[in-house]
């Protein structure tokens, strides 16, 4: 730290120049996003949900190999950048989602219109 900010001066000749120095330790703006980057991201948004032991991670545009760890059946391959943006790829997971959605969309229609609510028919 010695230094390193405020030139040597001391803080009370340059405040300003001592408080921008504070900046300096934030992310930088338009760096690519690196692995340590991409897990921070990943576990903030699905927690332990995917496994991302077995993955080779290269750049944040190129297929990486994943497994969900609540449907371990098949690997997953998707881009760092596709994981972060969609529900992560895990198809299995995609579904139980739409599930949900669908029921609470359901459980909402019943609630307010209930008796306008017509039997479910299968949509595939
Ligand atoms: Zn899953």
């Amino acid at each position: 730290m010695k230094g390193r900010c405020g030139a040597g001066l001391p803080a009370a000749l340059s405040p300003s120049l001592w408080a921008a120095c504070s900046w300096d330790r934030g992310p930088l703006m338009g760096n690519p996003i690196g692995v340590e980057l991409f897990l921070q991201r990943a576990r903030s948004r699905f927690g332990d949900q995917y496994d991302y032991a077995a993955m080779v991670y290269k750049s944040y545009k190129t297929p990486i190999r994943i497994r969900c760890t609540t449907h371990p059946v098949k690997e997953i391959s998707i881009t760092p950048e596709k994981h972060l943006q969609t529900t992560g790829g895990c198809k299995y997971c995609l579904r139980e989602k739409r599930i949900v959605n669908l029921e609470r969309e359901l459980n909402r229609a019943s609630a307010e219109r209930p008796a306008q609510l017509r039997p479910i028919t299968a949509q595939d």
